[in-house]
């Protein structure tokens, strides 16, 4: 199985798993990426994933479906193109053979699903849109920061080797603002120059990983007492993690 991050507009992935013959798609939010893609390596179009319903995840859908030879996945609580096969937390959906598990991670969008497959493409991978980006996280639009807090616990209590393809391309930026959090985290520096170079080279700094989230992102690392000196510092009303998250989401907001 093939991984490949497919850019579309300025920073968004349109992630695609194929076998060589056959793929998926997750969030094309363009049809132009996937189209090229799919011709390039001559493969059909089994199933397209959608984890929320932003025009940026979800533009593309209808253009595609005159290549589609299967169904489009996507969050039951939410309005997305149709026809669509509704899923909620704790059911699955199939597709290349691949099984995925469906998890509720609202609070960027009020429906929003992760789709998370634990075997058979080799380490797990979730597709979790806009909820966790690497070194940072989605925005509030349709939740709270509790929500968000539900949301990203979930995610980072997957396996520490599941591979993390998130919705867009903020590494870098992301990574300022963890700095600013943790100036002593040097798993973070040194992510930085990684990062850097990836981007110099045209690169994706995606796919990140669970377990190195938990090290570097400080949405992640809401009980840890260095990030909570530093949210307490910028508004935190209590230590708690949602008080936490939430305090560090309003900076990041404002971090320049
Ligand atoms: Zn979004
Ligand atoms: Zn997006």
């Amino acid at each position: 199985m093939n991984l490949t991050a497919l850019a579309a507009f300025s920073d968004n992935y349109i992630w695609m798993i194929d076998d060589g013959k056959r793929a998926i798609v997750v969030d094309p939010g363009e049809p132009g990426p996937v189209v090229t893609a799919l011709d390039a390596k001559r493969l059909e179009l089994a199933a397209i994933l959608v984890t929320h319903h932003h025009a940026d995840h979800v533009g593309g859908v209808d253009a595609l479906r005159s290549r589609l030879q299967g169904p489009v996945f996507g969050p039951a609580r939410e309005t997305v193109p149709q026809p669509c096969i509704p899923l909620n937390e704790g059911e699955t959906c199939e597709a290349l053979g691949l099984r995925f598990e469906v998890i509720d991670v609202p609070a960027h969008t009020a429906g929003h699903i992760a789709f998370f497959n634990r075997e058979g493409a080799g380490e797990p991978i979730v597709f979790c849109g806009d909820t966790l980006f690497s070194a940072g996280c989605g925005k509030l639009f349709e939740g709270t920061a509790e929500q968000m807090h539900r949301s990203l616990t979930k995610l980072a209590a997957l396996p520490d080797a599941t591979r993390v393809c998130c919705g867009h391309e903020y590494t870098l930026s992301n990574l300022r603002f963890a700095q600013a959090v943790e100036p002593q985290n040097e798993a973070v520096s040194r992510h930085v120059e990684r990062c850097q170079a990836l981007r110099a080279a045209g690169k994706p700094t995606l796919p990140s990983a669970v377990g190195f989230e938990r090290q570097i992102n400080p949405f992640l690392r809401c009980a840890v007492p260095e990030v909570i000196a530093a949210a307490r510092a910028h508004g935190a009303s209590a230590p708690g993690g949602s008080e936490v998250l939430a305090a560090l989401r309003t900076w990041k907001n404002e971090f320049r």
